[in-house]
């Protein structure tokens, strides 16, 4: 939900959550060990600002409880790549394209057996750029399930590391705002080993064969890579199997709206996200005291009008914080908007009531606060005063 809130106001353009992308779970029942969805929450949280967001699922498993979710809306279209026939959950067969609204808005590719990276990727590359071009998302979210590398103790697909992980590379080379989550993957050393590779390429980063040693190396025996080899598996897809899955899905398409506009109807209830705003900035007001004050600190005390001030005892302390590389802040006011990714100042102000912000108030400018205090208040500083003394 953090990651979703993030991009809607603009301070990430990739947001990852591996724990993320339980596409099971519906509204109301748990499934296929996902006991909630949180890519629904975060589309639906994403909805609030982007008018058409585009889910693509590389999971082994066909991604029903985001499709359900949005199967009658045109403001998301998902987008699943998964093994179908006798395999769980048993949905998503080529012709479930949604109803309503949502017609042609859910794309579905079932596949067989031992789909290798060049088939994967003849599939994928063409059914994204299309539906990309099309719908034009403003948004996309995809998951990354690992359980559709070769070797999973699940799933029966033969991807390589790579062949995942072009997944990955392909969708960001459309530079568009990106959630990237996991999902399933149950041999866990290629899962931790794919998914690094992966945020490697969400930084531009092609990470080294070579793994480091760590307190888990000999889990990565008896390569010791990081690559996640494909193996000698039959692969069920046909050619024209997969061309003719292609033909059907890129007529489908043909058939949607290009970039429907937003009904504003469907726009989601909005939620106040100005509490999670305001605790981050509580956060960096903590964090940034820890050398005794800040500009934020400061910001919310109030001068005594009749009081002399020496700017420079009020300096005292955090001369040496590097606000600046912290958040941007270099101009004094909190204003300052220098990499773009400071929302701090639109935060409306919180009010200094708790014990800990007081003592820190007090402590870098003792003399100068005229903060209100109950007396309870009063003796707990006089107490963490003394403390600090203490450890001076
Ligand atoms: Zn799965």
């Amino acid at each position: 939900m953090e990651g979703a809130a993030r991009i809607n106001n603009g301070t990430c353009d990739i947001a990852i959550n591996y724990a993320g992308g339980l596409h099971h779970a519906k509204k109301s029942e748990a499934s296929g060990f996902c006991y909630l969805n949180d890519i629904v929450l975060a589309i639906i949280e994403l909805l609030r600002v982007h008018p058409r967001v585009l889910y693509i699922d590389t999971d082994v498993h066909h991604g029903d409880g985001v499709e359900e979710a949005f199967y009658t809306t045109d403001r998301v279209m998902t987008c699943s790549f998964h093994k179908f026939g006798e395999f769980f959950p048993g949905t998503g067969n080529l012709n479930d394209i949604g109803i309503g609204k949502g017609k042609y808005h859910a794309v579905n590719v079932p596949l067989r057996d031992g789909i290798d990276d060049a088939s994967y990727r003849s599939i994928f590359e063409p059914i994204i750029s299309k539906i990309i071009e099309w719908y034009q998302p403003s948004a996309i979210v995809l998951q990354c399930g690992g359980d559709s590398l070769s070797g999973d103790r699940l799933g029966p697909f033969n991807l390589s590391m790579r062949g995942h992980a072009n997944c990955v590379r392909f969708v960001r080379s459309f530079n568009l705002p990106m959630m990237v989550v996991g999902g399933g993957g149950y041999t866990i050393r290629n899962v931790a080993r794919t998914w690094a590779f992966e945020t490697g390429l969400c930084n531009n980063v092609i990470l080294p064969k070579e793994l480091p040693y760590n307190g888990y190396y000999e889990y990565y025996a008896p390569t010791y890579e990081l690559d996640v080899r494909s193996s000698n598996m039959n692969n069920a897809n046909s050619p024209e199997y997969l061309d003719r899955i292609l033909t059907n899905v890129l007529s489908n398409l043909d058939n949607t709206k290009h970039s429907p506009s937003v009904q504003m109807n469907e726009v989601p209830a909005s939620w106040n996200f100005d509490d999670l705003l305001a605790e981050d900035e509580e956060n960096d007001l903590e964090a940034i005291d820890t050398k005794g004050g800040s500009q934020q600190a400061r910001n919310k005390i109030i001068q005594p009008e009749n009081e002399f001030y020496d700017e420079e005892d009020a300096d005292r302390g955090e001369k040496n914080i590097d606000i600046q590389s912290r958040n941007g802040n270099s101009n004094g006011n909190g204003n300052s908007k220098a990499n773009g990714k400071n929302t701090v100042a639109e935060v409306p102000a919180i009010t200094i009531n708790s014990e800990q912000k007081v003592h820190e108030s007090t402590a870098t400018n003792n003399e100068n606060s005229n903060v209100t205090l109950t007396d309870e208040e009063m003796n707990e500083i006089d107490k963490l005063n003394d403390e600090v003394s203490e450890e001076v």
